[in-house]
């Protein structure tokens, strides 16, 4: 059977969005017809469009994430850097104001990618597109997904009409394998309703954050030896911002507020919030920065986990991956990271199970063991706007542990690095709990490699506002 597929298969990817491009790319490996069908008409560069709505938003690409891209595009650092997109080493390149106090900056081994989502996507739609081995159909449409004795046989697709204004007749198309990626609409929980399997528990943990976007041209007389900027929300002061440098010598500024119920409503405003953070130093950045956009908002920013991988009973060639599975408060940074991963992990699955059969339900296992860790560090964080939610003792211990993990981590250097792992998904999680770094946690970063005493607070009243002390770079 699985000789069959790998001759002649069909593999057919419903949505186009990051989660669709990477699964494609892992497919055209092993099935020699792949096709992704996409409702949007892709625009002819890296441009927004109605299917991705939050890609003017912040997006940071943490290192696991790259190191899955570069698996399935080698090569794809060095082209995405070559449009643009910036490499910001953490944390010798951010200022990063931790709940303890702004992170020492010292020379570490993080890498991130920042740059417009826009550009991403596009970068690799288009190695998709000219690596010649799927057809991708845009403007078109999933209706519905056809199941057969427990078998996933087919969708029904509908193309968008020439004046794109309505849609055509529906259509079939068939299968050997289908990969859900629509997102966070996806209606594969409604399918398997309906088919008559059990419906995936799903756990939702929402802080009500608001998203607010807006992008600015980089003054020409910056010079600080910053790349970016990172406040994390405490919960005295529940507002989160960031400033990261976008191609086209653009910086873009999103500010994450937990319990707010609208976002600022024009440039003025925005300012003004990022004025009364934690620290200004975002709002003295942006002083003499020319506004590009007018401010974006969006406000669906819940961690939601729908257990596919948890279902006994499962209709066979069926897969999910990206944020149709599940997905997370943005303020995390995780959802592209998962989605390449899980490609990676898609094709390993390919590669190594005896069955296709067996290789998805393998990928199904697989794919929750990769959202996991980024499930509980976003949750993790989250449950901290929501004092309502009993965690049992273990789990309030865990949160205690981790809340003075994140505090010392500003001041000691072994448990920045631990700290920084667990983000970039680049070490075990068991590196949070080596003896060092517990040692740390519980003396409060007294003692060991501890960095040196900061200098002054230079504005009292502002706490942890030392940028002064930023710029003077600790090695
Ligand atoms: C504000 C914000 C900021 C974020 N910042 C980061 C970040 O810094 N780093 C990070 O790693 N992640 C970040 N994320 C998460 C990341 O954007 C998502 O995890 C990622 O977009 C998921 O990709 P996807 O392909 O699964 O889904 P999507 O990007 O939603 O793509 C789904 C695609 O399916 C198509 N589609 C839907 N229904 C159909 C249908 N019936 N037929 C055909 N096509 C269909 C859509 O048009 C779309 O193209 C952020 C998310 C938000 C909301």
């Amino acid at each position: 059977m699985w000789r069959h597929m790998v001759a002649g298969g069909r593999a057919v990817v419903l949505g186009g969005g990051i989660a669709g491009l990477c699964a494609a790319q892992a497919l055209m490996r092993r099935f020699d017809d792949v096709v992704l069908v996409e409702r949007d008409r892709f625009p002819d560069g890296p441009k927004w469009r109605r299917g991705v709505p939050h890609s003017g938003h912040a997006h940071n690409l943490f290192q696991s994430g790259l190191a899955a891209l570069e698996r399935l595009f080698p090569g794809i650092e060095d082209e995405l850097v070559a449009h643009g997109i910036r490499r910001v080493r953490m944390p010798d390149d951010v200022l990063l104001l931790t709940p303890g106090g702004w992170m020492r900056r010292f020379e570490g081994r993080h890498v991130m990618l920042t740059g417009s989502r826009e550009l991403l996507d596009w970068v690799v739609r288009t190695r998709i597109e000219t690596g010649g081995r799927a057809r991708i159909r845009d403007g078109c449409e999933v209706t519905g997904v056809r199941v057969d004795a427990g078998e996933v046989t087919g969708v029904e697709v509908r193309e968008r009409n020439a004046n794109g204004d309505g849609w055509g007749e529906p259509a079939q198309l068939a299968a050997d394998l289908v990969v859900d990626a629509t997102g966070r609409h996806s209606r594969a929980a409604e399918w398997l309703r309906r088919w008559g399997y059990g419906v995936p528990q799903e756990t939702v943990i929402d802080s009500r954050t608001v998203y607010a976007t807006c992008v600015f041209k980089r003054p020409d007389t910056h010079d600080a030896d910053w790349e970016s900027v990172l406040i994390q929300a405490t919960t005295d002061a529940p507002q989160a911002g960031i400033l990261i440098p976008l191609e086209g010598d653009r910086w873009l500024v999103s500010l994450a507020l937990v319990g707010a119920d609208r976002a600022p409503a024009g440039v003025k405003e925005f300012r003004e919030v990022a004025e009364r953070m934690r620290s200004p130093i975002i709002a003295e950045a942006l002083e003499k920065a020319e506004p590009l956009t007018p401010v974006s908002a969006y406000g669906v920013t819940e961690n939601r986990w729908r257990r596919f991988d948890a279902l006994d009973d499962f209709p066979r060639r069926l897969v999910l991956v990206g944020d149709s599975a599940g997905y997370l408060n943005p303020s995390y940074s995780q959802g592209v990271s998962v989605a390449a991963r899980t490609a990676v992990a898609l094709d390993r699955a390919l590669a190594e199970a005896p069955t296709l059969d067996a290789a998805v339900t393998a990928l199904r296992e697989e794919a929750g063991r990769i959202f996991q860790p980024a499930w509980k560090l976003s949750v993790g964080s989250d449950l901290r706007w929501l004092p309502a939610v009993r965690l049992p003792l273990r789990g309030r211990i865990l949160q205690w542990y981790m809340q003075r993990l994140v505090e010392v981590a500003a001041h000691h250097r072994r448990t920045a690095l631990a700290l920084l792992d667990a983000l970039h998904m680049t070490g075990a999680d068991t590196a949070l709990f080596h003896p060092a770094v517990v040692l740390a946690v519980l003396r409060g970063a007294r003692g060991g490699d501890v960095f040196p005493t900061p200098k002054p607070v230079r504005r009292p009243g502002k706490p942890g506002d030392q940028p002064g002390d930023q710029a003077r770079r600790t090695t």
